[in-house]
């Protein structure tokens, strides 16, 4: 009787439907913000399930929009929920939603590019980062060009556990384009290995949880789209700097189809090139002919400290861009810019 009664305070009054709330505030999409609506409440369920246990959690879900995911969140149980969203237009169909549910939702009016999650939640919520995830969710169906800035950012904050990740291992579920989930998600040898496969990795288990279909979205977009969950680990598998890990990546997987050592060559002056790429090769102990998609997380950790003892050996190495010698170089030669890599994504 408890449990259904529990149940039963969850579950909100009877509200217009989302496409009544899109034609009684006259929300028409806007193409230049890349806006497209989930109005499939079983949709907006579903990816709540993926997030996990929804019950008494806190949760920050990213652009709501009309909300229809913000309902889901709500009906599963999310007892704070805040949820963060740039189109004024919004607002008032969200203000809605806070008198449906009294007390459970706050909304700020903001870009989620710059929001300070860590003053978001009270401190009380805070978990130690080797014990359980705390019961807090970031939930999200962004724009495709919010959504991959913004991962690669909170796998910054991740490493450095600050952000949305001073409360200990937040978990995110995120949308993506279909594409950018498999690559997120990528297993070492596969088709679709990257940069963005291995900066995740290192980090969380990443999960592709299933992918919708564009026409289930209004506007249809051009693509499919994929649910990606991420629980950061409670290790990362790589213990050095982030940046210094992006720098390395980035740079092995600009010559994605050639053998890695081309890429690895980048990081070094043209003067001390062949020495110092050896030298790391040899610390490493990792396969000069493999290609990049081929390296695993494990030869990437030994590049990655190989790397750093060579820095902390060269001052000044950390700094090096290839692409600023370059320039230099064909300044110097009154030269044009020509492109010569291969680019990855
Ligand atoms: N969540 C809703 C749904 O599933 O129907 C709307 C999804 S729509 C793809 C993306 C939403 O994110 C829009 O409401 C848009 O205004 C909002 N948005 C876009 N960029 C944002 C940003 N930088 N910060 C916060 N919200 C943003």
């Amino acid at each position: 009787m408890m449990a259904s009664n529990k149940l039963a305070s969850f579950r909100l009054p009877p509200l217009p439907t989302i496409g009544e709330i899109i034609k009684l505030y006259n929300l028409r999409a806007q193409k230049q913000l890349s806006q497209n609506f989930l109005l499939d409440m079983r949709l907006t369920d579903k990816i709540v399930r993926h997030a996990g246990n929804l019950r008494n959690a806190h949760v920050c879900e990213v652009g709501p929009g009309p909300g229809g995911l913000t309902r889901s969140i709500l009906s599963a149980g999310a007892a704070d929920l805040l949820v963060v969203e740039k189109d004024t237009r919004f607002i008032p169909g969200l203000k809605l939603l806070t008198e449906a549910a009294p007390g459970r939702m706050r909304i700020v009016h903001g870009d989620i590019l710059t929001y300070r999650m860590d003053r978001g939640f009270p401190t009380h919520v805070t978990r130690k980062w080797e014990d359980e995830p705390p019961n807090l969710h970031i939930i999200g169906n962004l724009p495709f060009n919010v959504s991959t800035p913004l991962i690669i950012k909170w796998l910054e904050n991740m490493a450095n556990r600050d952000g949305p990740f001073t409360f200990g291992r937040t978990q995110l579920t995120l949308t993506f384009q279909k594409e950018v989930a498999e690559r997120l998600t990528a297993s070492t040898g596969s088709r679709q290995r990257s940069r963005l496969s291995v900066m995740a990795q290192y980090l969380c288990t990443v999960t592709n949880c299933f992918t919708i279909p564009g026409r289930a979205f209004v506007p249809k977009p051009k693509v499919d789209v994929g649910v990606v969950h991420f629980t950061p680990l409670p290790q990362p598998q790589i213990q050095q700097p982030f940046k210094l890990v992006e720098k390395l990546v980035r740079n092995v997987f600009q010559f994605r189809r050639k053998r890695c050592h081309r890429g690895i060559e980048m990081l070094f002056p043209e003067a001390r090139r062949l020495e110092l790429t050896e030298a790391m090769m040899g610390k490493a102990d990792v396969d000069p002919s493999l290609r990049p998609t081929h390296l695993s997380i494990g030869d990437f950790r030994a590049l990655a400290d190989a790397y750093a003892r060579l820095c902390a050996e060269n001052p000044g190495l950390i700094a090096y861009e290839f692409r600023e010698e370059l320039r230099q170089k064909r300044a110097g030669k009154g030269l044009r810019e020509e492109e010569e890599e291969e680019e990855e994504e």
